[in-house]
C-alpha cells in the first residue's frame, strides 16, 4: 500500500520507538525474574518500581496505590467484580451508564447474573452523564458507581470531579475506565476524587496487554489474580517487565507532550470536523464539540452503510473506524449511538476517526476528499436517498450539516 492514514488511535495507537528501544533490553540480557534474591532478579524490579513510580506521580497518587494489570479490560474486571464482592454484605446495588465499554457493561451484565443490581444511567444527547441523575440512583444498598472519564466512540469527556464529589459524600466506592482518557488529557484521582482508575498502555503509544489500576489506599479491595506475592498478592504472576517498563516510558512521553499534543490535535480535528460537515451533505458531528477528547471526530452520514464506508475508504488507505470495534456489516449499531438517541438507520451511518500525533493537515485533507467521494458514490446507490432527494430537491454537494 503506497499511502496509509491511520485515524484509529482509540482502537490502539503505534508503538513510540522509545518505548520499543526501553523494553528491549528486559527481552534480552535483562531478563531476570523481578521475585528473585540475587541482584540480576533486582535490575527487573527496579525498573518495574521505576515505572510504577513515575504512573503514580502522573496522576497524583502514591506507588504502592498502582497495580500493573493486563490492560484495560482486565483493570475494568478486577475495579468491579472484586469491589461488588467485597462489599456484597453492605449492598448489591451498581450504579454505571449506558455508554460504558464493553469491558464494564458485560462485567457489570455478569454481576446481575449473580445477584447484583445494576443501574444502567442515560446520558444526554451529547453522551454527558449528569451528576443528579448519580445522585438520584443512588440507594442505601449502593455500593460502587463506574463511570468511564471520557467515551471511546464519540469522545465524550463526563463530569467526573463533579461526581466524585457526590460519591465520596455519600461514600460510595467509585470507579473510572480513564481507558481512553489516560495520556491524553491531565488526570488526578484526588481532584477527580476517585477511588479506582483504569488505564491501558497501548491506548497511548505504549504496547499491548498491559495496563494499571489505581486502587486508592485503604479500599481493601480483594486480589483478581491468587498466587504469588507479586503486586502486593493482589495480582499474583510473574510481572510484564518489559510491558511495564514500555508502559512507564510511554507515560512520561504522554505526559511530557501532552499540552502540546492537546493543542495540536484540537486545531486539526476542528478542522477535520469543519471540514465534513461543510462537505458532506447530511452529516452530523455524534457527542459533546467542546467537551471532547482532542483526537476524536464521530460522525453520522445518512443514508450511507457505515461498514461500506469503511471498506472504501481502507480502498483509499484510510483506517478509521464505525465505533466500536465490531466491524462485520451485519452487527449491531452502536449502544452509545443508541443511548445518545441517533436512530438505528442514522447510527448505521457512523464513522468514527480518531488523530494521533502523527496526523497532518495534508492527511485531513486527502481523508476529508475520500469521505465525501464515498459517501456521494454509496448514495448514488441508494433508493431510499433518491427519495429523499427527489421530495426534498436538495442540490448535490450542497447540503448542509443536519442538526
Ligand atoms: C480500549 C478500551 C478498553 C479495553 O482496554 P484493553 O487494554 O484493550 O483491554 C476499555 N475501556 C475503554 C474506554 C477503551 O477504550
Amino acid at each position: 500500500m503506497e499511502r496509509m492514514i491511520y485515524l484509529d488511535n482509540a482502537a490502539t495507537t503505534p508503538t513510540a520507538p522509545e518505548v520499543i528501544e526501553a523494553m528491549l533490553p528486559y527481552y534480552e540480557e535483562r531478563f531476570g525474574n523481578p521475585s528473585a534474591v540475587y541482584e540480576f532478579g533486582n535490575k527487573s524490579k527496579n525498573a518495574i518500581e521505576e515505572a510504577r513510580n513515575y504512573i503514580a506521580e502522573s496522576v497524583g497518587a502514591k506507588p504502592q496505590e498502582i497495580y500493573f494489570t493486563a490492560g484495560g479490560s482486565e483493570s475494568d474486571n478486577w475495579a468491579i467484580k472484586a469491589t461488588a464482592e467485597s462489599l456484597g454484605h453492605r449492598g448489591n446495588h451498581v450504579i454505571t451508564t449506558k455508554i460504558e465499554h464493553h469491558a464494564v457493561l458485560k462485567t457489570c451484565d455478569y454481576l446481575e447474573h449473580n445477584g447484583y443490581e445494576v443501574t444502567y444511567l442515560d446520558v444526554d444527547q451529547n453522551g454527558m452523564v449528569r451528576p443528579e441523575m448519580v445522585k438520584r440512583a443512588i440507594r442505601p444498598t449502593t455500593i460502587l458507581v463506574s463511570v468511564m472519564t471520557a467515551n471511546n466512540e464519540i469522545g465524550t469527556i463526563e463530569p467526573i470531579a463533579r461526581i466524585g464529589a457526590l460519591t465520596s459524600r455519600f461514600g460510595i466506592c467509585f470507579h473510572t475506565d480513564a481507558v481512553q482518557a489516560y495520556g491524553q488529557i491531565p488526570l488526578n484521582v484526588n481532584a477527580l476524587r476517585v477511588d479506582m482508575l483504569s488505564a491501558s498502555a497501548h491506548k497511548f503509544n505504549g504496547p499491548k496487554g498491559v495496563g494499571f489500576l489505581y486502587i486508592r489506599e485503604g479500599k481493601n479491595i480483594p486480589p483478581f489474580v491468587h498466587g504469588g506475592d507479586q503486586e502486593r498478592k493482589n495480582r499474583a504472576g510473574t510481572e510484564n517487565v518489559p510491558g511495564i517498563v514500555g508502559m512507564g516510558v510511554a507515560a512520561r512521553l504522554a505526559h511530557e507532550t501532552m499540552a502540546e499534543r492537546e493543542e495540536r490535535e484540537i486545531r486539526l480535528r476542528d478542522y477535520l470536523i469543519y471540514s465534513v460537515l461543510k462537505e458532506v451533505p447530511l452529516a452530523r458531528l455524534n457527542g459533546d464539540w467542546k467537551k471532547r477528547l482532542p483526537g476524536n471526530a464521530d460522525f453520522c452520514f445518512d443514508f450511507v452503510d457505515g461498514g461500506s464506508l469503511l471498506v472504501m475508504l481502507d480502498m483509499d488507505g484510510i483506517c478509521a473506524s464505525a465505533g466500536s470495534a465490531c466491524t462485520s456489516g451485519q452487527s449491531e449499531p452502536s449502544h452509545v449511538l443508541k443511548a445518545i438517541g441517533v436512530e438505528e438507520e442514522r447510527a448505521r451511518g457512523a464513522l468514527r476517526l480518531t488523530l494521533g500525533a502523527n496526523t497532518t493537515r495534508e492527511d485531513i485533507d486527502y481523508v476529508v476528499e475520500k469521505i465525501k467521494k464515498n459517501v456521494s458514490e454509496l448514495r448514488e446507490k441508494s433508493t431510499a436517498y433518491q427519495e429523499y432527494n427527489d421530495t426534498h430537491r436538495v442540490q448535490k454537494g450542497r447540503g448542509k450539516a443536519w442538526k
